[in-house]
C-alpha cells in the first residue's frame, strides 16, 4: 500500500508542519492577475480641466487588476480594478460581452472599479467628444486604447479565471484618516455657494474594509481595500496611480506574490489632505496601506457562500432643461457679457441646444447598481459615478446590524457627480456644476432631488433580499 506523502513525512517533521487532516474541504476558490495599462503612445492626462497636456513620462506604471471568486457551487465573480480616471460605459459594455463570450461570466457577476488618478489618459469614446480636437491623432490615439483597454481587462479577467486555487476568504476592516471633506460653504454672498476647500467638519467615510484571500500554504494571495476619497494628490504631467498606486506597490512589496487591489469608495466630495505632490501622496499611500494590515490583523470575518451576484437600473430624472428658444437666447449673448455665464456653461449649452435639435437629448439615466452577497458575512454594494459620502452614511445606517457592508462608489459607469438630496440642494461642483464638463453622457440638466431615494431605495431592498 501506497502511503499518501504527508503520513510519509510524518515522522520526520515537527507535527506544526502537516497538513490539517480535519480541516473542511476549501469552500472557496480564487485566481489574481494583473497587466500594465500604461498608454504606449503619446496621450492626454485625464482629470484636471486647467492641465490639457500629453504626458512626458511615467513616474509609475498604471495598472488593470483582476480577482476571481467561485464558491463551492461554482457560482463566480470576478472584481476589476483600474489605475484609471473613469469607468466609462462602453469599456464596461464591451468587456462584458467578451467575458460573456468566451468564459460565460454574465453581467452581473464582472464589476469594474477606478482609482480615479487624474494621472492617467484622457478617455474620449463619442464622437461629440471627438469633434472638439484639432489633432486628429488624438482622436486615433484614444480609440487605440479603448480598444486595447477592452483586451487587456478581457484577458486579465480570463487569466485570473485560470488560476482558480483554493483559498480562504476573510473581511476585516480598519479606519484611517487622511480624506477630509472637501466641500466648505462659502461665506462670501458672491460666487458658488460651496468652495472645494478642506471642512474639517465636514462628513466623511474614514472605513478601510480589507478582502484578503490566503492560499492554502497561509501566503496571501490577492488582497483588496477600500477607501473613499478623491485620488487626487498629485497634478503631474506623468502618468502615476497616485495614492491608491502607492498603498498597492507598498501592500505588494510587504507581501511578495500578493496582488493589491484598490477598490475606491464614495469618494466624490472628499479629498486627501494635504496635497498636491509625490511626498504627500506617498504619505497617503503608506497610511492607507499600513490601516489595510491593521484590517488584517483585527477581528477578522471568515466568509462563507454562498456567493449571489445582482444587478440592476434605477431610473434617474433630470431637472427640467432649457427649452430651445432659452438656450438660443442665452448663446447669442456676446461672449464674457455676464460673468456667470462662463464659456464652459456656454459650450454645454451648445452641446445642450444640438441634442436637443436632433432629438438625442435624453430625459433620464439609467443607473447601474451591483450587490454581491457572501453568504451572511459580507454584503457589497457596488454604486455608479461619482458617488458622494452621504451614501454609503446613510447605507451603513439604513443596513446597520445584520451583515458587515462594503459600499464602493466609482463602479461600473462613471457617469457623473452622484450628489445626495443635500449636496444637491446645497449646490457648488458636486452638486451639478460639474455636470456641465461631461460629455460622455451628455447630461440635459442637473438630476432632480429624487435620485437619492431611488438609488438607496433599489440598493437597500437589493442588499436586503440574498
Ligand atoms: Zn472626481
Amino acid at each position: 500500500m501506497k502511503l499518501p506523502i504527508f503520513l510519509v513525512l510524518a515522522g520526520l517533521m515537527p507535527a506544526v508542519a502537516l497538513p490539517a487532516t480535519d480541516a473542511p474541504p476549501p469552500q472557496w476558490r480564487a485566481g489574481a492577475a494583473r497587466t500594465v495599462i500604461t498608454p504606449t503612445e503619446p496621450m492626454y492626462l485625464a482629470g484636471f480641466a486647467s492641465r490639457v497636456v500629453i504626458a512626458e513620462g511615467t513616474a509609475m506604471d498604471l495598472q488593470a487588476k483582476a480577482l476571481a471568486l467561485e464558491d463551492d457551487r461554482g457560482t463566480r465573480f470576478v472584481m476589476v480594478t483600474l489605475d484609471l480616471v473613469e469607468v466609462a460605459n462602453q469599456t464596461r459594455d464591451a468587456v462584458a460581452a467578451q467575458v460573456q463570450a468566451k468564459f460565460g461570466l454574465p453581467n452581473e457577476a464582472l464589476l469594474l472599479n477606478c482609482s480615479h488618478t487624474h494621472c492617467g489618459p484622457e478617455l474620449r469614446f463619442t464622437e461629440e467628444e471627438f469633434s472638439e480636437l484639432k489633432d486628429p491623432q488624438r482622436r486615433e490615439r484614444c480609440l487605440r486604447y479603448n480598444a486595447g483597454l477592452v483586451e487587456k481587462i478581457t484577458g486579465i479577467v480570463g487569466e485570473s479565471l485560470q488560476r482558480l486555487e483554493p483559498v480562504t476568504l476573510v473581511y476585516g476592516h480598519a479606519r484611517c484618516g487622511f480624506a477630509m471633506n472637501r466641500r466648505l460653504k462659502n461665506e462670501k454672498p458672491s460666487g458658488e455657494p460651496f468652495l472645494n476647500s478642506p471642512n474639517p467638519d465636514g462628513v466623511v467615510d474614514h472605513d478601510v474594509p480589507v478582502l484578503s484571500v490566503t492560499r492554502a500554504d497561509k501566503s496571501l494571495a490577492a488582497v483588496v481595500f477600500g477607501y473613499a476619497c478623491h485620488n487626487t494628490t498629485m497634478s503631474i504631467k506623468e502618468w502615476h496611480g497616485d495614492y491608491a498606486g502607492h498603498a498597492q506597490r507598498i501592500i505588494e512589496e510587504a507581501h511578495p506574490g500578493t496582488v493589491a487591489l484598490f477598490m475606491m469608495g464614495c469618494g466624490g466630495d472628499q479629498n486627501g489632505y494635504p496635497r498636491f505632490g509625490d511626498l504627500f501622496s506617498q504619505r497617503h499611500g503608506q497610511s492607507l496601506a499600513t490601516a489595510v494590515e491593521a484590517a488584517l490583523q483585527a477581528k477578522a470575518r471568515p466568509l462563507s457562500g454562498p456567493l449571489k451576484t445582482a444587478w440592476d437600473t434605477v431610473r434617474l430624472d433630470y431637472q427640467p432643461p432649457p427649452t430651445e428658444e432659452e438656450l438660443q437666447k442665452r448663446l447669442a449673448t456676446p461672449q464674457g457679457s455676464d460673468p456667470s455665464y462662463s464659456i464652459y456653461r456656454r459650450d454645454w449649452d451648445r452641446r445642450r441646444l444640438l441634442a436637443l435639435q436632433k432629438g438625442s437629448l435624453r430625459d433620464h439615466y439609467d443607473y447601474p447598481i451591483q450587490v454581491v452577497h457572501f453568504g451572511n458575512d459580507l454584503t457589497f454594494i457596488g454604486l455608479s459615478g461619482e458617488t458622494c459620502v452621504d451614501y454609503s452614511l446613510r447605507l451603513k445606517r439604513e443596513l446597520a446590524g445584520s451583515t458587515p457592508l462594503w459600499v464602493a462608489g466609482y463602479c461600473n459607469d462613471v457617469l457623473a457627480y452622484i450628489p445626495s438630496k443635500r449636496v444637491l440642494q446645497e449646490g457648488g461642483y458636486e452638486a451639478g456644476t460639474s455636470i456641465v464638463y461631461w460629455s460622455n453622457p451628455l447630461h440635459p440638466n442637473f438630476f432632480d432631488p429624487s435620485l437619492e431615494e431611488r438609488i438607496m431605495g433599489r440598493a437597500v431592498g437589493m442588499a436586503r433580499q440574498p
